[in-house]
């Protein structure tokens, strides 16, 4: 592993901003970004597909055996994201998918899977990985870890700015109370909540824009490729 080539761990509740400044991040450093979220989508979008629900352990068990989440770069470097070899990227944002996803990601076993496949994608180093276990649980030696927070209301509105370009119908309220519950049920589950670790810098995103964030984040970032380089 080259040792210059650090892995860089975002977390933070729903619409805080994460994948977009991963995204610049990642960009930035030629790193390769991936999007954890977009794997528990997956996989909730293929049991939902299924009707299997999250508390009926051996179809969870059955699915997870013969379902191979992966992501994939399409020829503009657009992260894609497969099931099987099903690209199901313009389903994993839709409504239904949003308001079940923390049902299935509260489930260890699917967890434990999904934290299998990051911990592969990562291990060269190289990486920027958001989500809301990656500083916790997935890379608890990350070499850089950011927490991103920013108010409800600012966070709404990102989401659903973005809605229109996925073909995704949902009111203001309904998008505010989506992420409320997520965010409820994100941080009180048993098996990695959603929880900034004791070394991660926190960055309160609500007023900064995309390049203010990304900024900082490379900065942070610079100074310790800089070290390890010494
Ligand atoms: O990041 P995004 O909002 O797309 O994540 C969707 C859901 O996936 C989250 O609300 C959370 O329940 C789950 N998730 C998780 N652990 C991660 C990434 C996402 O539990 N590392």
């Amino acid at each position: 592993m080259d040792e210059r080539k650090i892995i860089i761990a975002i977390d933070g509740p729903a619409g805080s901003g994460k994948s977009t400044t991963a995204r610049c991040v990642a960009q930035h450093f030629k790193y390769v970004y991936i999007d954890t979220g977009a794997m528990y989508r997956a996989i909730t979008f293929a049991a939902l597909r299924f009707n299997i629900y999250p508390d009926n352990h051996e179809k969870i068990n059955e699915l997870l055996e013969t379902t191979s989440i992966s992501l994939k770069r399409n020829e503009t470097g657009e992260q894609r994201t497969f099931v099987n070899e099903e690209d199901v990227t313009p389903h994993i944002r839709s409504k239904e998918v949003s308001e079940n996803v923390s049902y299935f990601s509260s489930v260890s076993r699917i967890r434990e899977a999904m934290v299998e496949i990051q911990r592969k994608l990562g291990q060269k180093g190289g990486i920027v990985m958001d989500g809301r276990d990656i500083g916790t649980v997935v890379f608890p030696n990350a070499d850089l870890k950011i927490f991103l927070v920013a108010s409800l209301e600012q966070r709404a509105k990102r989401r659903i700015a973005e809605l229109p370009a996925q073909s995704i119908v949902m009111s203001f309220d309904e998008v505010v109370e989506n992420i409320r519950q997520r965010d409820l049920l994100d941080s009180s589950r048993d098996h990695s909540p959603l929880m900034k670790a004791s070394d991660a810098i926190e960055i309160d995103t609500s007023y900064l824009t995309i390049e203010e964030q990304t900024e900082k984040i490379i900065v942070l970032a610079e100074n310790i490729i800089r070290r390890k380089s010494l």
